[in-house]
């Protein structure tokens, strides 16, 4: 028997993946402590495991703070849980010192588990609520201009609030450092190898076991009348004007529609509701998808996840640069289609096509079958009970990095040969231009060097093992 403590942000979406496994691990024989919050206390004493309440620790928000908050704002989530993290110091102190655990299974962004795993020395498996994301798979994700603004101008804040970890003996390099899917640490994704993009960049610290639900339902997709299942999640789900066109879109029409709100919408403002569609603050989301036949989503990943799981095609509805690139890759595989335009008869032309074309439910169908193959939440906890993980050698990991050295090696000395060419032909007083644009150049240069060498050798790599 083992003492894993878990650790997870006030989230459903970071919340929900973690539970199949912490009942996994119980059912396992472990002993199972879980730091959370109110809204979660009933899923988790379900499982199995001891619930701690941690709502102590939350702070007082402004109301401007929880403005960013709701908005998904990176600067301010860092920036409460690092609060967190510190008002939680000494309390996890003691925890620590009581409870013993053997292991630590921790959200990614909860910083408060992350590091006081390293505080206090316990093998920490980390907990990935999305895609895994490096230098290669982040290129899925395109921030838009807002999110970029946000990013770089909250970097002093974030900076600043990092170093006040330190009199806590929390030693943190970067932002950057804390949130990033790195090489050595032991991670659990809630993905397959096939859907998790750029997968042979990632060792074998990562467990890409499938997609955590707790439903044992099975795709059923009824003939007759169609159904429609829409929800933009937990955290964005405030947008009635938003259902008001779907609403638009799709009444009087020859298909069910049913409309997860979200709690901060009342169902009851949009009464009378036209006979085939339904709203509710809340669903059993597995449940729902196993009978729907298309999915209007905002792309997070648990939602996506659920539905490829439940062999439910979709129309896909980003909102964020993580939920942009979970759309991208869900496309890709021919499992969806994006929402084009945001009006009532773009929702009905998305939901149409989805719907007229079955090659979207066979590709939902083909990844269903694929994620059910997965080692799953048994799986999962099989490899925190194990952790922590040494690896080998990982030939494509070396080869890929050789690649890339040898490539920037090949672009800086482009940029010398140039030096004397440009100072021969157009004049030695211009020959800084170079260094300036090459200097500028460098890190997009490099990137795409990288996507570059690591498609040529994934090509390769999946040629010669025949995957
Ligand atoms: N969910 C649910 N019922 C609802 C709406 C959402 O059970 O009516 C669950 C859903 O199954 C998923 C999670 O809430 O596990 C949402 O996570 P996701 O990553 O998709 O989005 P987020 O809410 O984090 O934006």
């Amino acid at each position: 028997m083992k003492k894993i403590a878990c650790f997870s942000i006030p989230a459903h979406g970071h919340t929900n993946p973690m539970l199949p496994v912490a009942a996994a691990l119980v059912r396992r024989g472990d002993r199972v402590r879980f730091y959370s919050f109110a809204p979660f206390e009933e899923k988790i004493r379900k499982t199995g495991a001891e619930y701690v309440s941690c709502d102590a620790f939350l702070p007082e928000l402004s109301a401007e703070e929880e403005a960013q908050l709701k908005a998904v704002n990176t600067t301010e989530m860092t920036l409460q849980d690092l609060k967190i993290t510190m008002e939680m110091d000494e309390f996890l102190g003691r925890e620590f010192r009581e409870f013993r655990p053997d292991a630590v299974y921790t959200d990614s962004v909860c910083f408060w588990g992350k590091l006081s795993a390293i505080k206090h020395g316990v093998p920490a498996v980390v907990s990935t609520s999305t895609f895994a994301f490096n230098k290669y798979s982040s290129g899925y994700m395109k921030r838009s201009p807002k999110e970029t603004a946000q990013l770089v101008f909250g970097l002093p804040k974030m900076s600043k609030a990092l170093k006040e970890l330190e009199p806590y003996g929390y030693h943190v390099k970067s932002f950057l450092s804390l949130v990033v899917s790195d090489n050595d640490t032991d991670s659990v994704v809630y993905t397959s190898r096939r859907f998790q993009p750029c997968v042979l960049s990632f060792p074998e610290h990562y467990a890409f076991v499938g997609p955590s639900v707790f439903s044992a339902a099975a795709p059923e997709k009824k003939k007759g009348r169609p159904l429609v299942y829409i929800s933009m999640g937990t955290v964005l789900s405030d947008c009635p004007d938003f259902y008001r066109k779907c609403i638009e879109a799709l009444k009087d029409s020859d298909l069910d529609v049913l409309i997860s709100c979200g709690s901060a919408v009342d169902p009851a403002s949009f009464a009378p509701l036209p006979a085939n569609i339904r709203m509710d603050p809340y669903v059993d989301q597995p449940e729902v998808l196993a009978g729907a036949d298309v999915f209007l989503t905002h792309c997070g990943m648990n939602s996506v996840s659920e539905s490829l799981y439940m062999a439910t095609p979709m129309v896909l509805f980003p909102q964020t640069a993580e939920q942009e690139a979970v759309a991208r890759r869900v496309k890709e595989i021919g499992a969806g289609v994006r929402l084009k335009e945001v009006s009532a008869g773009g929702i009905r032309k998305a939901v149409e096509t989805v719907l007229s074309d079955s090659a979207f439910a066979r590709a939902a169908a083909e990844c269903s079958r694929d994620f059910r193959a997965c080692p799953g939440p048994e799986g999962a906890a099989s490899f925190i009970e194990n952790a922590p993980h040494t690896v080998g050698e990982n030939a494509f990991l070396n080869g890929l990095k050789r690649r890339n050295f040898i490539s920037l090696a090949a672009y800086l000395l482009a940029v010398v040969a140039l030096v004397p060419a440009v100072g021969f032909l157009i004049g030695w007083k211009y020959v800084w231009i170079v260094g300036a644009v090459a200097g500028v150049l460098r890190d997009p240069v490099s990137k795409m060097l990288q996507k570059c060498n690591y498609n040529t050798l994934s090509r390769k790599y999946r040629s010669k093992n025949g995957v």
